[in-house]
């Protein structure tokens, strides 16, 4: 359905649709694990409470004589027992069902971390430099058309029709060499960043759409007078001047100070950034 409705490409896997949306993942409730929750849940219960209702008991009763695979209980234990961690001790996870319901999709996060192709991106991601909250941002504030989410997480989990996942997993081609300039693999990562062709023309234009937005935000900041709304639509001046005076902006040009930036702001009254 997903698929059908493009908020899906055809090719990612599937272990990243149920991770939060803060840590990377679209955030959708997993059947098996909501099931396993619920009869964690359960069996909780009846362990609980048997001695102190005698309903409770009865059903604890009925249980005990089921065979294991209709048996909530055993079930329940076996499904703890997988989420137990290697050096957990045996009654360390009996503690509550947003307990279990973490534990599994910390389980369900490992798996996509696991994948070889598909957890590249997580696996890189270093947490010690880069805020995992900022980083997935985009996904948890939903401000994308579901069609360009889905092509950004195929792009991340290495599933986009590049030459080279053409060559090794697909096995329709047997050139894997970027289709620009034959000399290296065309991967996403070449695509994106490593590409001697692209670099010429588009990462520029990459890299000054990105410092539009950037000199948008400042001009807002500062009370600069902008004859657009939205960023996208904005075009930096190469002088702009905040109402009053006190602030101005220079754009693409090298700043009558130091070293050259393409983006400089300079407070005439208090300091240079
Ligand atoms: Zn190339």
């Amino acid at each position: 359905m997903l698929t059908m409705y493009k908020m899906h490409h055809p090719k990612p896997g599937i272990d990243r649709l149920y991770v939060k949306m803060e840590e990377g993942g679209k955030g959708l409730v997993q059947i098996e694990a909501a099931y396993k929750a619920e009869i964690i849940n359960i069996a909780e219960y009846l362990n609980t409470n048997y001695k102190k209702d005698q309903f409770v008991n009865i059903v604890k009763s009925q249980e005990s004589t089921q065979p294991n695979m209709n048996s909530i209980i055993t079930t329940a234990a076996k499904s703890t027992e997988e989420l137990r961690q290697p050096n957990e001790k045996s009654d360390a996870i009996q503690d509550g069902i947003q307990h279990t319901k973490a534990r599994l999709g910390e389980s369900l996060k490992k798996k996509w971390k696991n994948k070889v192709m598909h957890g590249q991106y997580i696996r890189n991601t270093d947490r010690q430099l880069i805020s995992e909250e900022d980083t997935f941002l985009w996904l948890s504030k939903g401000d994308l058309k579901a069609e360009t989410e889905s092509e950004l997480v195929a792009a991340q989990d290495q599933t986009l029709q590049t030459k080279c996942y053409a060559t090794n997993i697909l096995n329709t081609v047997t050139d894997s060499k970027c289709r620009l300039y034959q000399q290296f693999d065309e991967t996403i990562d070449h695509i994106i960043s490593a590409c001697s062709i692209l670099a010429k023309e588009r990462y520029i234009k990459r890299h000054d759409r990105v410092c539009a937005q950037l000199h948008f935000n400042i001009c807002k900041d500062t009370a600069v007078q902008l004859d657009k709304k939205l960023w996208n639509e904005h075009v930096p001046k190469s002088v702009e001047t905040s109402q009053g005076g006190k602030v101005t902006i220079l754009w693409n040009q090298l700043p009558p100070t130091t070293n050259p930036t393409l983006l400089s702001v300079i407070m005439k009254r208090e300091h240079v950034c």
